[in-house]
């Protein structure tokens, strides 16, 4: 039956940024597809721990270094006995006229959305090879994986770069049955685009681009999310899927 080919049952999945936002709904999602989920946050992940319940581990880390790394995957093993899917959410943006930019705002979000995104992908891919059944990987993109935006110079470098990265790891790895693909939102209601949804001319700008009408929400992004990690999706590799309201078309 095709809808059994996105179930996630007996799977076990860790998704980064598990306390809020799209990670909470990706969360939400794979224990309603089946899986064991092991949230990954710098702050507990309380809410979605309540909301979850026994489908649901909360491994505390900040992701804002690559040290965290063996730790996550070793509770992730002793709690589960296993990994197969590891969603790449944490992110940070840092908005700054490029003028003005520091070194600082330049590591800060490239050391989470892309050094330790790739460190931690490694490693879950290295488990993925040792337990030899393949795997899923999901990395969060943007609409920034294909445009500059404007005043978020670190973010756009690293967004792009993930998308670019998606399609290497994918190419060296579709021989394990390993498929790395990556979801690029459009412009969703989450804390990431706070700012931008409280300045009324930068928010009547977007939403007046999004053919869909409206800001989307981490609901919108569960499907794509279960797909890309389920076996409906074995044949899908290097690929970044736009969930966007349709924003790339305009
Ligand atoms: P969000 O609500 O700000 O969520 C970001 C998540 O990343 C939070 O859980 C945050 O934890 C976590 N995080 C940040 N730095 C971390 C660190 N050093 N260690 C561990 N966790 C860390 O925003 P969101 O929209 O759900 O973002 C999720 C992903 O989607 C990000 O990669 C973002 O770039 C991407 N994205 C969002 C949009 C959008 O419109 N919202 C569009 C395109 C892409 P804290 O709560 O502790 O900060």
């Amino acid at each position: 039956m095709i809808l059994d080919k996105f179930g996630l049952n007996g799977k076990v999945a860790i998704v980064t940024g598990s306390n809020t936002g799209l990670g909470q709904g990706i969360c939400r999602a794979f224990v309603e597809a089946g899986a064991k989920v092991v949230g990954v946050s710098r702050r507990p992940s309380t809410e979605t721990a309540e909301m979850l319940g026994d489908g649901f581990y909360n491994v505390i880390a900040d992701l804002g270094s690559c040290e965290v790394i063996p730790r996550v995957v070793g509770e992730t093993l002793s709690k589960f006995g296993r990994v197969d899917i590891l969603v790449n959410n944490a992110g940070v943006i840092k908005r700054r006229d490029s003028i003005e930019f520091t070194e600082e705002d330049w590591d800060g979000v490239m050391d989470v959305n892309l050094k330790t995104v790739f460190f931690l992908t490694q490693a879950v891919a290295k488990e993925f090879i040792k337990q030899g059944g393949g795997g899923k990987i999901i990395n969060i993109a943007s609409m920034l994986s294909y445009q500059g935006g404007i005043r978020v110079p670190s973010y756009t470098a690293s967004k792009s770069a993930i998308r670019g990265v998606t399609m290497t790891l994918a190419n060296e790895w579709a021989k394990y049955g390993i498929n790395v693909n990556a979801i690029a939102p459009g412009y969703m209601a989450t804390n990431n685009t706070e700012q931008l949804r409280s300045d009324g001319e930068r928010s009547a700008d977007i939403l007046s681009r999004i053919p869909a009408g409206r800001w989307g929400t981490p609901e919108d992004l569960e499907g794509a999310a279960v797909f890309l990690a389920s076996s409906a999706s074995d044949y899908v590799n290097g690929f970044t899927l736009a969930v966007d309201g349709g924003w790339l078309g305009r």
